[in-house]
């Protein structure tokens, strides 16, 4: 069960003191308290855990501070959506709103190589409206040999240049806890030129240690991939061990199966989960449609497989694309193969744009013929 206190109730306040001591004293029951800080007010959340079956919703309500009670089931219990439950979703960092009406664009290198490759990509995006990019200074990979990411010492010049182009949110794989701490570090240093949304790979998924590492800090936003070989319902579990940290501010990111049932593209692209996600918890939705397809393969229409899912995706209600761009793909250290081209960034941005809108259109359609249909 999970009590709604007024908002902005103070923690110092009578209200909140007998409240909590008659929750603290139910039997049998423990009680987590969550603070969510939106953009106008502060909301505590105080979820009642444990036999909650025999607990008299009306008591509940009846105290001083308490707004709303909801019966939330096990399921998800801070990320999910329950029954009569209107809560928002998302959250607003560094001045960026991710939640599951917005939509933004991280388009960017897949791996950091070279300072120049970054400053192009850069200006190309401030260029065009960008606000967010994606840069992988951490690359988890197959073969041991491979390249596995400049890691720290490239980060002082990339958030240096994000600054410089105004890029307010960079995606950046971390695979070790450690990681946190060396980007918050050169952050900090900096000024905190750029913001970074931590991001979690398919591989590490279910890496519990680093799930609960990254949830007990709240600074950063986490971008959570789903885990390419598990099910939905595991990967939304592993998006709950932040949010049960303390950390809800939590992007889902679609991002392909893995099975030979999705050849030739590299993973099966699974974006008709976005509304499925969206209906079962409070979080934004991103596509990944380079990791998904995997390939600059186009169709007889001229339009890559790329910016078909893309739309896919989008007119499906995606608030989020992580997309590898590059300046240069031949000579990039990391699937260069599926990276767009500078040159295709405008008509990717408007062809997403418009897909958007068509979403938005699609809801109004929809809206209306149920009313209809329900003699409205
Ligand atoms: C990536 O986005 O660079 C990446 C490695 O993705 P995934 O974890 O989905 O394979
Ligand atoms: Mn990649």
């Amino acid at each position: 069960m999970l009590a709604i206190l007024h908002p902005d109730t103070q923690l110092d306040s009578e209200e909140y003191r007998q409240t909590l001591h008659f929750l603290e004293n139910l039997p049998g029951i423990s009680v987590r308290v969550h603070e969510v800080q939106g953009a106008k007010q502060r909301l505590t959340e105080i979820y009642l855990l444990g036999d909650t079956k025999s607990l008299n919703q009306e008591d509940i309500m009846a105290l001083p501070a308490v707004e709303r009670v909801i019966r939330i089931s096990d399921e998800y219990r801070i990320l999910g959506r329950h029954r009569d439950d209107h809560r928002l979703s998302g959250f607003t960092y560094n001045d960026v709103t991710f939640d599951q009406d917005s939509l933004n664009v991280f388009a960017g290198l897949c791996a950091v190589d070279t300072p120049d490759h970054v400053e192009i990509m850069m200006q190309t995006l401030e260029a065009h409206g960008q606000l967010c990019t994606r840069m992988g200074a951490y690359k988890p990979r197959t073969n041991p040999y491979s390249f596995q990411g400049h890691g720290k010492g490239c980060l002082p010049w990339v958030f240096e240049k994000a600054g410089k182009h105004g890029i307010k949110v960079i995606a950046m794989e971390i695979t070790h806890e450690s990681h946190i701490e060396e980007i918050d570090t050169c952050l900090e240093k900096l000024g905190r030129p750029t913001g970074v949304m931590l991001q979690v790979g398919t591989r590490n998924t279910q890496n519990f240690e680093l799930l609960k590492a990254i949830g007990r800090q709240s600074t950063y936003p986490v971008l959570l991939k789903r885990g390419f070989g598990i099910t939905l319902d595991e990967s939304l579990n592993a998006a709950e061990y932040l949010a049960s940290e303390g950390n809800a501010k939590v992007v889902f990111c679609l991002r392909g199966m893995k099975t030979e049932a999705g050849n030739p593209h590299r993973n099966m692209v699974d974006f008709a989960h976005v509304p499925v996600v969206k209906r079962l918890t409070r979080m934004p939705v991103c596509i990944d449609p380079s990791h998904s397809v995997g390939s600059r393969e186009h169709a007889p229409d001229g339009i890559l497989d790329l910016m078909h899912v893309t739309a896919q995706g989008v007119i499906a209600g995606a608030n989020m694309v992580l997309v590898d761009f590059h300046p240069m793909p031949e000579k990039a250290l990391v699937d260069g193969p599926q990276a767009l081209l500078l040159e295709e960034l405008p008509a990717y941005l408007e062809d997403i744009q418009l897909c958007h809108e068509t979403w938005k259109k699609r809801q109004v359609l929809h809206g209306k013929i149920q009313l209809n249909g329900l003699g409205g």
